[in-house]
């Protein structure tokens, strides 16, 4: 089992942020695909065509800029471990999830302990942990609710709290969230991979995942991982 929660896609969860970003990328293709038509047509009109080249360029390079966006937090450098401060990498990933998310109606908080001790982690793993159990928390409260985010320390450990007021689970949907294509969603929302990438990259970090649902009432993951203790820890 471990070995599949490794080898599961870590990118799974991007997939679903990506819808977002797929949005985006359309319209610059839409003038692409435009433009490039009437150049076909005004073949013979050098001074249209030149025109219409022009706008090809700027709009492959608003695409290029998208797409360089997205590549940031989807980047399959693997395990870049660092000292890093987990407030600053989590307040960056939000930055980045909750103007996706503005059209639903969920509020988001953020409680950052400001004392927090660093961690030695992967920023961009950790930015893939923080995505995958934001995307499922707003799933779970249908687009309306409150979506909570913490840090906190814990003796010698430092905790990532992620609270949601959604449908919440049962005990048997619980035992079974981490195995990898494990879903309750359909085809189009779910590929059961989310959590299992969670797994993945909470283990290599030596980190806890602890888990409180309840029906009706909503979810609560706490990730925990040790404070970082210098390089060769
Ligand atoms: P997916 O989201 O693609 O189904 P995941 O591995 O991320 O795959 O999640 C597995 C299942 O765990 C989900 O289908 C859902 O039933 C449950 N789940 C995960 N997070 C939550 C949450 N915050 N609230 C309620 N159920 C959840």
């Amino acid at each position: 089992l471990e070995d599949q929660l490794r080898h599961a896609d870590r990118l799974a969860k991007v997939g679903q942020l990506t819808a977002g970003v797929a949005h985006e990328l359309n319209e610059p293709l839409a003038s692409i695909l435009g433009f490039a038509q009437l150049a076909t047509k005004k073949i013979d009109a050098p001074v249209h065509v030149a025109r219409y080249l022009d706008k090809i360029i700027q709009s492959t390079l608003h695409a290029r800029e998208i797409i360089k966006k997205m590549m940031l937090f989807s980047s399959p450098v693997p395990n870049h471990k660092a000292k890093i401060d987990l407030n600053a990498v989590l307040a960056e990933g939000m930055a980045f999830i909750e103007p996706r998310f503005a059209k639903v109606d969920i509020q988001f908080k953020s409680t950052f302990d400001p004392e927090l001790p660093p961690i030695l982690a992967d920023a961009s793993q950790i930015t893939q942990v923080l995505i995958n159990l934001v995307i499922n928390a707003i799933h779970a409260m249908d687009s309306m609710g409150t979506l909570t985010l913490r840090t906190a320390r814990a003796g010698r450990l430092v905790q990532m709290v992620v609270q949601d007021n959604g449908i919440g689970m049962d005990q048997q949907t619980l035992e079974q969230i981490f195995l990898p294509f494990f879903t309750t969603k359909d085809l189009d929302h779910g590929t059961g991979l989310g959590l299992s990438v969670v797994h993945g990259i909470v283990s290599a970090h030596d980190g806890t995942i602890d888990v409180k649902s309840e029906i009706g009432n909503g979810t609560t993951f706490t990730i925990t991982f040790p404070t970082y203790k210098g390089k060769d820890q």
